[in-house]
């Protein structure tokens, strides 16, 4: 088989392999995006899959801490966490929903899990934001189960969080970064493809079995990996021998200066000075 280069699904262009942190008061989280191996995949600042059946692993939760300057993407598959803010919004983040909050100009908030014990799994995206709306109001999409869309193919079942496949609309709407955010689930035997555009950088992260990516130099993607997508203008995921679940996530990147002190992720070092000073005369939101 032998596609033309410029009609060829991407190709793995990196592997990440997860590593495990601590973060919050001790919650045990497995990165990918935002450690040593790959500090950021612009517009994507962070990702982190949360999986354990020990209390211990997530009980501490992460009490108050602030964002300023970009969007943190939480989506559940199990378990169950409450999100509260400076504001005084409260969000219940159940299995199968999303969050996306643009923190923008800035948040305070905690994320405490709602159960003391029991399968906790998820993930948390950091994107970033581009210059001109880094202190925009902040903004919150808060997705139920039920509102996102799932789209049934011969093989496949694709959960439609942002973007579109197959004319379906996700459900998280007006992102400055245009993003695409799939959850993948494949039968043994099963293969998705989905169109993006050229622009886009993408990642296929395989939380559930071994995935295949590519049509031409097919590569293995275990679970707890991160594959960074080469250049194409489309990406093929199978899982030949048995069932796999996998994150495909894309968006447009910006191209700008990264200035990041851990939570805020500004352009310049000025701006990063003024967030901390900011939070610490609660002038953040
Ligand atoms: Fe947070």
């Amino acid at each position: 088989m032998s596609a033309p280069l410029q009609e060829r699904a991407r190709d793995v262009a990196g592997l990440v392999t997860a590593r495990e942190v601590r973060e919050g008061a001790g919650v045990l989280v497995r990165r990918s995006i935002g450690g040593p191996e790959l500090d950021h995949l612009d517009p994507f600042l962070l990702l982190d899959e949360f999986r354990s059946n020990e209390a211990a692993d997530y009980s501490a939760g992460f009490p108050d801490h602030p964002h300023r300057g970009f969007e943190t993407v939480t989506y559940m598959l199990a378990g169950s966490m409450e999100h509260r803010d400076h504001r005084g919004n409260v969000g219940h983040l159940a299995p199968g929903s999303v969050q996306w909050m643009t923190a923008g100009r800035g948040i305070v908030h905690s994320e405490m899990p709602r159960q003391e014990r029991g399968l906790m799994w998820g993930f948390q995206l950091w994107v970033n934001l581009p210059a001109v709306q880094k202190m925009t109001e902040p903004r919150y999409q808060d997705i139920p189960p039920e509102r996102i869309p799932e789209v049934e193919l011969p093989g496949a079942r694709v959960r439609v969080i942002a973007g579109q496949t197959g004319g379906v609309r996700g459900a998280v709407e007006g992102i400055a970064t245009d993003p695409v955010y799939l959850d993948v689930r494949l039968e043994s035997g099963g293969a998705f493809e989905q169109p993006l555009p050229a622009e886009h950088n993408a990642f296929v992260y395989v939380y559930e079995g071994t995935a295949q990516l590519g049509d031409v130099s097919e590569r293995k993607v275990l679970r707890g990996q991160l594959a960074v997508l080469g250049p194409g203008p489309r990406v093929l995921i199978s899982a030949p021998g048995a069932p796999a679940r996998a994150l495909l996530v894309a968006a447009r990147p910006l191209g700008e200066p990264i200035a990041r002190y851990w939570p805020f992720v500004m352009n310049t070092r000025e701006e990063i000075v003024q967030a901390v000073s900011d939070f610490r005369e609660g002038r953040l939101g």
